[in-house]
Formats: C-alpha cells, sequence, structure tokens
C-alpha cells in the first residue's frame, strides 16, 4: 500500500462537489491535532482519479452524488480504479440504503453528512485503513505461497481459468508441471530448513527464467507449474524449457555445500491437450511422470497415448486386485535339462494370468505393478502352494520327481516373515523341502549383508535349495557370492544368447557364459544357463560344463498337463542339433 510520507502524515483524497461539505471536513480534520491525515480535494469524479493516478493516496472520501458521476457508478469507477485503496462513502440522509450497497461492493465504511463529527471521522478512517489492509493481507495468504512468494494452488487455477476462458481471442497457452529430482533426499538429509532454501532459489530462478506476463506458481511440496502465455509452437516451447531447465540445474550454494538441482517438467498445450483447467494439469503432470521414467532432468510433452498408458496401469491394478479370487491366475511350467544325462530334473514355475479381456498376460506386464501395489505377497504365496501342491500331485501320479522353483520378489525377500511363510505352506501342501527351490535375483541379495545372509539361512534350514537368478546383471562381489548360502547360478538368458553372437564360438562370443560357469563351479555351486534357444548354444554349455539348461530349445513354459505328458514320456527333449518341432 501507498502511504504518504508527507510529513509522516497519510493522505486522504476528498472527493466532493459541494464546497460547504467540503469545508466541514476539512475544518474537521484541522479541529483535530492527534489526526495523522493530510486533504486533497478534488470536485468532480475525473479530478479525484487524476490524483489517485499519481499514487500516495492512503484513503478515499467519496460523495457518490458529483457533476459527473452518479450514485453507485461512481463507487465502482473509484474501486475499479484503484481496487487496493480504502474507501469511505459520504452520504446524505436519505440515502443510507445506497451507502450500504457501496459496502456490499467493496467499501470500507460509510459517513452520512450532518450526522458526523470530528473523532467519529478520524475514527472511521483510521478503522477503514486498518480494515483494507487485513483484508489484502488475507487475500494475499489466500492467493500466495507462504514460502516462496509465488501464486498458490489457488490462484494458479484462477489465471487458468482466465486464460482458457477469455472471451475475445482465446489466448493461447502452455502449462508445465514440474517437480525436482530427489527432493526428499536433501530434505531428509539436510533437514527442511535447507530444504526450503531449496525451494526459494528454485523459485526465483523460475521467476527468472520465463517471460513478463507467464505465471509461476507453487502447487506445494517440491512442485511447481508454470503458464507460459502466447506460447504453442512446439520449438518454441522446446527452446524456453531448455532454458528453464538449464536455469534450474545450474549449481546452488546453500550453507558452504553447493548442490545441483534437477527437475522434470511434462507439458500440455491448450488447446489439444485440453480445453479445462482440470485436463491441461493433468496431462501436463502425466508428460512429467513419463519425464521421471526417462531419466529425470529433461522435459516431455503430452502425448494422448500417456493418458491411455495412465488409464491401461489403473484398470490392470484394479483387475489385479480380483485376479486371486477370480482365480486367473495360474502358472506356466518350464522344464530344466540336465546336460550330462539329457533327464529333466528340474522345472520353473511362471506365473500368467488369465485376463478375462485381455488374454494370457506375461509377468513382464504385471509383477512391476504387484510390487508396486503389494499384491505380490499374496500372489506370491499363493503361486509358491500352487507350485507345491502342484509337484506333489505329479510325484502322486508316478512321474519323476523334480524340483519346482518358484520366483521370489524384493517384496517378499524384505516384507519380514518369508521363512515361515515358505515353511507353512510345505507343511500345508505335504510338500519335500529337498523338491522346492527359491530363485532370488542377484539385485536381491546385494544389499545389506547381514540381514539377506540372515534370511537366506532361514530359509536353508528349511531344507529348500536357493539359487541367484539373472545372474551377470547384477554387480555381486565374488567375496561376497561367496559367504552367501546359495546352491545355484541361473546365467541370465543374455550371455546365453551372446554365446551365437560372434559367429563361430571365437572370439568374444559366450565368453562370460563361459566365465561365469568357471565362477560358479569354483564357489561349488551348480549353474544353470537360461534362455537356450538353439542346438549351438546347448552345445557350448555342454562343452562348458554347464549343469543345466533352460530355454525354448527344449520347451517353452507350457500348461501343467502338457509338462505332465513331457516328464512321462522323457521325449520331446531334442538332442542337439535336432531342433525342436514347435
Ligand atoms: P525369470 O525368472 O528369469 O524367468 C525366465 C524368463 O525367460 C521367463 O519369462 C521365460 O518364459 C523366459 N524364457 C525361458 N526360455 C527362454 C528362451 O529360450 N528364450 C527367451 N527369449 N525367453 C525365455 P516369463 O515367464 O515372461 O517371466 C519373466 C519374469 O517374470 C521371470 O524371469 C521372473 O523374474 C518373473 N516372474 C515370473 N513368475 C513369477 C512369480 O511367480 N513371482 C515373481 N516374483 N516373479 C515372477
Ligand atoms: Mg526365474
Ligand atoms: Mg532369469
Amino acid at each position: 500500500m501507498d502511504v504518504s510520507a508527507l510529513d509522516g502524515l497519510q493522505t486522504v483524497l476528498l472527493i466532493e462537489d459541494n464546497p460547504g461539505d467540503a469545508r466541514l471536513i476539512r475544518e474537521m480534520l484541522l479541529e483535530e491535532p492527534a489526526s495523522p491525515f493530510h486533504l486533497d480535494c478534488a470536485d468532480r469524479l475525473t479530478r479525484g482519479l487524476e490524483s489517485l493516478a499519481k499514487g500516495d493516496v492512503a484513503l478515499v472520501l467519496l460523495d457518490l452524488s458529483l457533476p459527473d458521476s452518479q450514485g453507485l457508478e461512481t463507487f465502482a469507477k473509484v474501486y475499479a480504479h484503484s481496487p487496493k485503496i480504502p474507501i469511505i462513502v459520504l452520504t446524505g440522509n436519505d440515502d443510507e440504503a445506497l451507502a450500504l450497497s457501496a459496502v456490499k461492493s467493496g467499501a470500507q465504511d460509510y459517513l452520512v453528512k450532518g450526522k458526523t463529527d470530528k473523532q467519529l471521522l478520524v475514527r472511521a478512517m483510521q478503522y477503514s485503513i486498518e480494515r483494507k489492509r487485513y483484508q489484502e493481507e488475507l487475500e494475499r495468504q489466500a492467493n500466495y505461497d507462504g514460502l516462496t512468494g509465488l501464486p498458490n494452488r489457488h490462484l494458479l487455477n484462477d489465471r487458468l481459468k482466465q486464460a482458457v476462458f477469455a472471451q475475445r481471442n482465446p489466448r493461447s497457452i502452455s502449462v508445465v508441471f514440474i517437480d525436482l529430482d530427489h527432493f526428499k533426499v536433501i530434505n531428509d538429509s539436510l533437514g527442511h530448513n535447507a530444504g526450503d532454501e531449496v525451494l526459494q532459489h528454485v523459485a526465483e530462478r523460475l521467476r527468472l527464467a520465463v517471460r513478463d506476463g507467464d505465471t509461476v506458481a507453487r502447487l506445494g511440496g517440491d512442485e511447481f507449474v508454470l503458464i507460459l502465455a502466447d506460447q504453442t509452437k512446439e520449438d518454441v516451447i522446446f527452446r524456453a524449457m531448455n532454458r528453464i531447465i538449464g536455469k534450474v540445474s545450474e549449481p546452488l550454494t546453500i550453507g558452504s555445500r553447493e548442490f545441483n538441482i534437477t527437475c522434470s517438467a511434462g507439458i500440455s498445450v491448450h488447446p489439444q491437450d485440453g480445453t479445462d483447467v482440470e485436463t491441461l494439469l493433468q496431462n501436463a503432470d502425466a508428460a512429467m511422470y513419463r519425464a521421471k521414467a526417462h531419466g529425470r532432468n529433461n522435459f516431455q510433452f503430452y502425448t494422448s497415448e500417456m493418458n491411455a498408458l495412465a488409464n491401461e496401469r489403473l484398470s490392470l491394478e484394479h483387475s489385479l486386485r480380483r485376479a486371486l479370487e477370480r482365480k486367473e491366475l495360474l502358472l506356466y511350467y518350464q522344464p530344466r535339462v540336465n546336460l550330462a544325462t539329457g533327464v529333466i530334473d528340474g522345472v520353473e514355475a511362471l506365473l500368467r494370468w488369465q485376463h478375462p479381456e485381455h488374454g494370457l498376460i506375461l509377468p513382464g506386464r504385471f509383477i512391476a505393478l504387484a510390487e508396486e501395489t503389494g499384491l505380490i505377497v499374496p500372489i506370491g504365496e499363493w503361486v509358491l502352494r500352487t507350485a507345491c501342491s502342484q509337484n506333489l500331485a505329479w510325484q502322486k501320479a508316478g512321474l519323476p520327481a523334480v524340483a519346482v522353483s518358484v520366483n521370489l520378489s524384493a517384496r517378499q525377500f524384505w516384507g519380514g516373515g518369508l521363512a515361515r511363510m515358505v515353511g507353512a505352506a510345505l507343511t500345508e501342501t505335504g510338500s519335500n523341502p529337498v523338491h522346492l527351490e527359491l530363485e532370488l535375483t542377484e539385485s536381491m541379495v546385494m544389499h545389506d549383508a547381514e540381514t539377506v545372509i540372515a534370511t537366506l539361512r532361514e530359509l536353508k534350514d528349511l531344507g529348500v535349495q536357493l539359487s541367484v537368478d539373472d545372474f551377470g546383471t547384477g554387480y555381486s562381489s565374488l567375496s561376497y557370492l561367496k559367504r552367501l548360502p546359495v546352491d545355484a547360478l541361473k546365467i541370465d538368458g543374455a550371455f546365453v544368447r551372446d554365446i551365437d553372437a560372434g559367429g563361430d564360438g571365437e572370439g568374444d562370443s559366450g565368453i562370460l557364459a563361459k566365465a561365469i560357469i568357471s565362477l560358479g563351479h569354483s564357489l561349488r555351486l551348480k549353474v544353470v544357463a537360461e534362455g537356450a534357444e538353439t542346438g549351438k548354444q546347448v552345445d557350448f554349455l555342454r562343452e562348458q560344463r554347464c549343469d543345466e539348461v533352460q530355454g525354448y530349445y527344449f520347451g517353452r513354459p507350457m500348461p501343467a498337463e502338457e509338462f505332465a505328458s513331457m516328464l512321462k514320456s522323457g521325449t520331446g527333449i531334442p538332442q542337439p542339433g535336432c531342433p525342436p518341432s514347435d
């Protein structure tokens, strides 16, 4: 608010055409020696507005009937001209209703001419100024973020609405959703004060990076939204975004430490990506998630596919929650063949989802979702029990005993109570633990050695076999691997495919598979190769004394009955050089 510094006095602008009334007010103020006000007068509206335009006015005393304006319209014009300046309406005896309407439209107070004394006048003026100040503060708090001073979600919505619904010449705008990368780490490790400071710096950088007329708002947390006005050409936005993201990621010094903060952003463009505020924000948000998935520190334009993906994910999650009770999950079985004897001595249980609309879904499409939602825990337990029961049923049917292996997810491994769950499944299905093998991935057992080893020991104490799946894709150190109580390594399919790469087995091809086999053997572990598809790969693996092989070459994952007949006949296992007929 502009406050006149004239001898510490506040300027009051009196707009009044009646010289008698004007004199009366002047005298009242002069009579009151303690009055902190200095009076300026205007005898018509146009002159009053001119004085207001000069600034400095702390309060307006306004007669509503002037030579150039009458009634409520007089108030409306002054208010529209200077919405932040408090106004007291002066009215005649018979006009109180009108004065009240002015108060309802935003005037701070009214005074009835002839019924006003100097005390009342001064008090009304002081009160109006304070009241207006307070209203302004409330409005600021309702519309601006306290930490950064940026518009908050509320004001952002207002501005977006205005931009979207602009009557004439609907303005083209882009909405940018920005989220800082790994902000939680800063907050958690350096404390909230440092986090707040980062947010303030980022807010300032964003404000400097956009043009006049653009809006930078903070939604809360580490989320910001930009409204870029008049920018809908992709190449223009592209350059602007590069500049903005570059600006945010400049090194930042807080205390004595230097940080590199980066952000991810998603952009939706009006009107093609949405014609209302919610859709524009939602789609910019979806694009931002895509930017995160692309490794952060980048931006993505919204595409309708993103929505399709988000929707697909949602409906998949919805139906996955019901898949268990609706008995839509089932297991396929893939044989593991002993290379020395040519006999099937194991089988891996692989999860499938018979979706009522989408048909048979492979785990690649829903395991991650099951892990994120925690559904993997009940599903994993179901897999274990089903695989154990099935294996027992094969044995009871007189088929040769094989070990069934079951994949465990990290969530099951770290959730606690794993050994208890496995023990219960074995007891309740009446299975012999020697016929159960649990597969853990290399990345699962990589961290926190003591906990991992303790859990693995508990499992070993049950009498089951343990193997490290997808071996070679993580970064286990040899000395660590040596401490793990596991029985087998499964070479990841990628290394097996490599065997064919060089053409004649010379050079680099197969060199990693070969190294892993000898590494596993030196640690006295069984080595299983996954994903063998060709006779050449199988020959190579046999030469390298790999113990077992699993892969399409010997059989794809198949329903239980099919596996049973394969196990029964012992046939269907092609010998090297005779590719399978599938
Ligand atoms: P995994 O445990 O490494 O399983 C091997 C995957 O390789 C299977 O894919 C299998 O069908 C595929 N495969 C086998 N032989 C060949 C081959 O010769 N060529 C090629 N290209 N692929 C081959 P699937 O069944 O799609 O399963 C993918 C992954 O899903 C599994 O990888 C496993 O990590 C996970 N998974 C499967 N079932 C379960 C489960 O019950 N629980 C958990 N937590 N994860 C599971
Ligand atoms: Mg596996
Ligand atoms: Mg694997």
